[in-house]
């Protein structure tokens, strides 16, 4: 399986990053060790780097696919969760300066903790749902769906052009404003509405 994150699909997280706004998806890849799942607690990195927080909702594929229209792209994901897109935040702003790919910053072991609980999307309204982070009982980010610049259909349209997804592949759809640092003790909440799906200690 691999996991595709989505980057700069909220707005406000663009303008955080002083990036421009995307006029089409932008994505990138991390590799199946990045995937964290069933845990309740993970190690900080030792990457001698920031590691920031980036909370994002996380669609599983339920079918292979290619070039899929975004019409039917429902057709391929029935669940969500909630996730952390892990970040070397100043060996990611590195790489930027000198065009070079992200992979040291976003695709190392453990960058991708998500919660081991499944919402089905038939019981909410996805074009309409929010989700909040909180670090040590702290509100840091608040997304909301409708914020998202593309889709979940439009995304996997998008990503289908190009990569053939295939079941049980995980699509990480982007962040809101308000990523930071992560320390060693921190508690790290997730909420989709006012379901919890994760709660991780870091170590
Ligand atoms: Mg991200």
């Amino acid at each position: 399986m691999k996991v595709i994150c989505i980057g700069r699909n909220y707005a406000d997280h663009a303008k955080e990053m002083k990036s421009e706004l995307p006029s089409e998806p932008i994505f990138f890849l991390k590799p199946d060790t990045a995937l964290l799942k069933d845990v309740d607690e993970f190690y900080l990195p030792d990457l001698n780097s920031e590691i920031h927080f980036e909370c994002e909702l996380v669609v599983k594929i339920n079918k292979a696919g290619k070039n899929i229209d975004a019409e039917f792209a429902q057709k391929y994901y029935s669940e969500i969760t909630l996730g952390l897109d892990l970040t070397a935040r100043d060996l990611q702003a590195k790489c930027k300066e000198k065009g070079l790919p992200w992979e040291i910053a976003k695709a190392f072991d453990n960058s991708a903790p998500i919660s081991n609980k499944w919402i089905n999307v038939a019981d909410i309204s996805l074009p309409d749902l929010s989700f909040q982070f909180f670090q040590n009982g702290e509100l840091k980010q608040h997304g909301f769906t409708k914020d998202m610049i593309f889709s979940i259909d439009t995304i996997i349209s998008y990503v289908s052009k190009f990569i053939t997804l295939k079941t049980g592949d995980l699509i990480f759809t982007g962040t809101p404003a308000g990523v930071g640092p992560i320390q060693i003790g921190d508690k790290l909440e997730g909420f989709v509405e006012e379901n919890k799906l994760f709660e991780f200690t870091v170590k």
